[in-house]
């Protein structure tokens, strides 16, 4: 069998610690004829970092839905791509997905390489069950936050959010509310980074405990299911 072409390359970036970018993710990136990022100075600096020099070009929420039609027509007429975000997987809680489908949808090639993303580390690093396990990103900010909340009154499975460290308290506070002060969580910030800490207990627990420690950087919160097996 004849190995396909890939148009589309998404390439993760590492999520604080430099060291994380893979052999295969350097490879990749100086292979392609252009890198779409989703800002092209964060992405220069790592390609300053690793000696990489090849066109930038800038991929955002703001310009993706207009961006989209125009790259694919610039891959079916050979250019290769490689999508990054700032940190950790293209697509995750990141622009990606809209380019992914358009691009599959016109009959080409997509491959995202494996490596840094901020949701692993901190579900293995929880303690908590993670045979089965839901990834909801960020919670919305108002609208539908509440009924997000409680779709998820009965879910069985560990959860994953995303969460900036300026909202932390409050949705510790409704997630307490709405499962019970006793929940079992963790608090994974600045995964990879100096000052990784990982803080596992209950909602109470972690509310009291953020009350008087640092709240700052970049945060995932892992919670238990409800009546999660031993
Ligand atoms: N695409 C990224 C990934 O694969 O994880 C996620 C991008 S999303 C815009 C940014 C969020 O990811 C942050 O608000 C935080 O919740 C989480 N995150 C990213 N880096 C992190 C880190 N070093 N430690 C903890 N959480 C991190």
């Amino acid at each position: 069998m004849t190995e396909k072409e890939i148009n589309l390359f998404l390439v993760p970036t590492p999520i604080g610690n430099l060291k994380d970018i893979t052999l295969r993710a350097i490879e990749t990136l100086k292979s392609v004829d252009v890198i779409l990022a989703e800002d092209t100075r964060t992405t220069g600096m790592l390609l300053k970092h690793l000696e990489i020099s090849r066109p930038l070009q800038s991929y955002h929420i703001f310009n993706e839905h207009k961006a989209v039609e125009k790259l694919v027509d610039r891959m079916k007429k050979g250019e290769k791509f490689a999508l990054v975000s700032d940190a950790g997987t293209p697509a995750i809680s990141d622009p990606g997905f809209l380019l992914v489908r358009e691009v599959l949808a016109e009959g080409l090639e997509v491959q995202c390489l494996p490596g840094p993303t901020a949701f692993v580390p901190a579900l293995v690093n929880s303690g908590l069950p993670n045979d089965r396990f839901v990834f909801e990103g960020f919670l919305p900010h108002k609208k539908g936050r509440k009924t997000r909340i409680e779709s998820l009154l009965e879910e069985t499975r560990t959860m994953i959010f995303y969460e900036s460290p300026h909202r932390l308290m409050k949705t510790l506070e409704q997630l307490a509310e709405a499962f019970g002060g006793d929940r079992q969580a963790c608090v994974s910030r600045e995964l990879t980074k100096l000052h990784e800490e990982n803080v596992r207990g209950s909602f109470l627990e972690l509310i009291e405990y953020y009350q008087t420690n640092p709240l700052k950087g970049e945060i995932v919160l892992v919670v238990a299911g409800k009546n999660p097996k031993a």
